[in-house]
């Protein structure tokens, strides 16, 4: 066996359902998949837990995270070739190092962040401080587009403000969220992370456990809302991180050759398969075909292929499902005579979820690939003339994670940026997120910010402190 797939290895069943790699089909490991019943004992693990690791203070608990990052740094190279297997991301490029790397420098921002009391009121008669006290049990539901990453997004806020902790991982990405809950429990005391594996019923039961104060979410809009219902029972705090729909607007000042980059990568990090990826662009008639013309030629110099392959930079899709959206709503532009510059025509008989890069210029902006969230390497190019159309385009749908504006004027990029319904807007970028700044969604992209110290006060109760 390979050193670095050690922890695959620790971390599969010797028994249950084949887990496979989304590059080639090879069984790479099994899981005994739990079932709703299995929460109870969880959230009991977390809950007797939870009193002792609150009362650490603050600099404890940090110094914990601190070593679990120095836990995720150990065992990098391992985490990688996990979340590669299983999720099909490629070793290099923005794939699998970066997302294993992203995790430790995460987990120590987390750790880093000051949280002091904030005195709101101090006049000499009356004073009021404000404190931010533990929940108890925080549920962590994760999806399978970056299960290693948005499980330490969840658990390390969580844990640092005086929470435990159960996760539950994607049925698609079980392996990856056991493989990085083992890795930060070398460095935690026990109870306080715990995993439960199973599908959307077991995330279901989790919501729905009276003892679990706070539920993380990361999933698609349509389970946000049942998340939505589930927790009318017990009223656990929320934070939903759904599903996006982001739109990039070009203005006609730019330099295409200078922003292919930027717009290639915006779209197509992680093969498309990300929340705040670039899922329309929008590109002004007078610069179109230089635009169209230098993303395509960008674009063809990206090797895809096999995770492993150290050459290959984007992978396949991680599962049918998702391969199989792509491909209707590319088959569907096809039909409304959009014109394919490049892609668009898969080999279904090869191995794995292989979707090709692929670039659909002059789609109509009624189109379901440019309404719907693609999630997958397809990006559709959409020509406009009246910049007011373009905006309203780009407002046009009921999610609004990120966008961006591309200009070489910024004040011209900032009046257009503040008319964005987003919670993110990037001016000559799109995408990039930053463990200080503050990131959630507007409209039916979900509520609630993580990361920052707005991510910390998120998985707290605030306390006012009066007299
Ligand atoms: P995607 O379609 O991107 O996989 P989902 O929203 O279906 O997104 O899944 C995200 C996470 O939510 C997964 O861990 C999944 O098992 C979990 N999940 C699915 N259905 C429910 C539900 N009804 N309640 C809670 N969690 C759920």
């Amino acid at each position: 066996m390979e050193e670095r797939a050690a922890l695959l290895a620790r971390v599969s069943a010797g028994h249950g359902t084949e887990i496979k790699d989304p590059a080639t089909g090879e069984v790479i490991g099994r899981v005994a998949f739990g079932t709703p019943g299995d929460v109870a004992a969880a959230v009991d693990t977390a809950a007797k837990a939870q009193p002792g690791w609150a009362a650490l203070d603050d600099q404890e608990r940090c110094a914990a995270l601190m070593r679990a990052a120095d836990a995720i740094d150990a065992h990098a190279e391992e985490l990688a070739y996990v979340v590669s297997r299983e999720q099909g991301k490629t070793m290099n490029g923005l794939g699998a190092r970066y997302e294993a790397a992203g995790c430790a420098a995460w987990v120590r921002a987390t750790a880093s962040t000051p949280l002091p009391v904030e005195v709101l009121v101090d006049d000499g008669q009356s004073r009021a401080e404000l404190h931010y006290r533990p929940i108890g049990v925080v549920g962590a539901i994760t999806p399978w587009n970056w299960p290693m990453i948005i499980a330490c997004w969840q658990i390390a806020p969580a844990l640092r403000m005086g929470n435990t902790v159960v996760q539950k991982p994607s049925e698609y990405t079980t392996l990856t969220g056991l493989a990085i809950a083992a890795v930060l429990n070398e460095a935690l005391p026990p109870g306080v992370l715990t995993a439960v594996t199973g599908a959307g019923d077991v995330g279901d039961a989790l919501v729905r456990d009276p003892r679990v104060g706070k539920v993380m979410f990361t999933g698609s809009v349509k389970t946000g809302m049942k998340v939505i219902e589930a927790s009318a029972g017990n009223m656990p705090r929320l934070t939903l991180e759904l599903g996006g729909n982001d739109a990039a607007i070009v203005l006609p000042d730019v330099d295409p050759q200078a922003i292919a980059e930027g717009l290639f990568w915006g779209a197509f990090i992680n093969n498309g398969q990300t929340c705040a990826a670039m899922k329309r662009l929008y590109v002004p008639d007078a610069i179109y075909d230089e635009v169209v013309d230098a993303l395509a030629a960008l674009a063809a110099k990206i090797p895809m292929g096999v995770g492993l392959d150290e050459g290959n930079v984007l992978g396949p899709l991680q599962n049918q499902m998702q391969w199989n959206v792509v491909n209707r709503l590319v088959e569907d532009a096809k039909v409304r005579g959009a014109r394919v510059v490049m892609g668009g025509d898969p080999d279904a008989a090869a191995p794995g979820y292989f979707y090709p890069k692929t670039l659909i210029a002059d789609i109509d902006n009624a189109a379901p690939l440019v309404q719907e969230e693609q999630f997958g390497p397809a990006l559709p190019i959409i020509r406009y003339t009246d910049l007011e159309q373009a905006v309203e385009w780009a407002n046009g749908v009921d999610v609004g994670l990120g966008a961006s504006v591309w200009s070489a004027d910024r004040d011209t990029a900032l009046a257009i940026a503040a008319r964005l319904q987003a919670g993110t807007v990037w001016i000559n970028s799109h995408g990039g997120i930053d463990p200080r700044v503050p990131f959630g969604g507007a409209k039916r992209s979900g509520y609630g910010l993580e990361f920052g110290v707005e991510g910390l006060k998120a998985v707290s109760v605030p306390q006012v402190i009066s007299g």
